[in-house]
């Protein structure tokens, strides 16, 4: 598979070696490296080689090999650092919080009262509203 790289693009540039990270896992689809502005210690990034800004655009057996490398990178960061748990963040979009333009999932080990996570303000649903919302998100689902 060829990769498609964007020359502006930072985590393009650490896939092409023109900047250094901290690697820990490397295959012909993944890169996985250490993020350089940790919410804890161990905080990780597992990235697609090919450069694709959101989750939706990019390469379908890169993404399931991604969520492969999560899997098994996430315990062992877990049992290097001494944490309690991990997250697996995946941000779309700047409204999402998305800074760098390169899919990429974050790996955040966590300990109890880190005083990490996000504000879960926790609604009240309409299951009227919800049955319509559902059967049109449904109706267009085509994985
Ligand atoms: P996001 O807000 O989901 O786009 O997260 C981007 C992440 O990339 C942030 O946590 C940054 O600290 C991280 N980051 C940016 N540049 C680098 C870099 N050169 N090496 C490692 N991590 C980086
Ligand atoms: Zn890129």
């Amino acid at each position: 598979m060829s990769l498609n790289s964007d020359p502006d693009c930072i985590f393009c540039k650490i896939v092409a070696g023109g900047i250094p990270c901290h690697q820990l896992y490397e295959d012909d689809l993944v890169l996985a490296f250490l993020d350089v502005g940790p919410l804890s210690e161990g905080h990780a990034l597992v990235i697609p080689k090919s450069h694709a800004v959101e989750l939706a655009d990019a390469d379908q057996q890169a993404v399931e090999r991604c969520a492969a490398v999560a899997k098994q990178l996430g315990p062992v960061i877990v049992e290097q650092t001494g944490a309690a748990g991990w997250n697996l963040l995946q941000n779309n979009g700047s409204a999402a919080g998305q800074e760098v333009g390169h899919v990429h999932f974050h790996i955040i080990p966590r300990r109890a009262g880190d005083g990490l996570g996000y504000r879960w303000n926790a609604g009240a649903i309409d299951h009227d509203d919800a049955g319509q919302l559902a059967t049109k998100i449904a109706s267009s689902v085509n994985p």
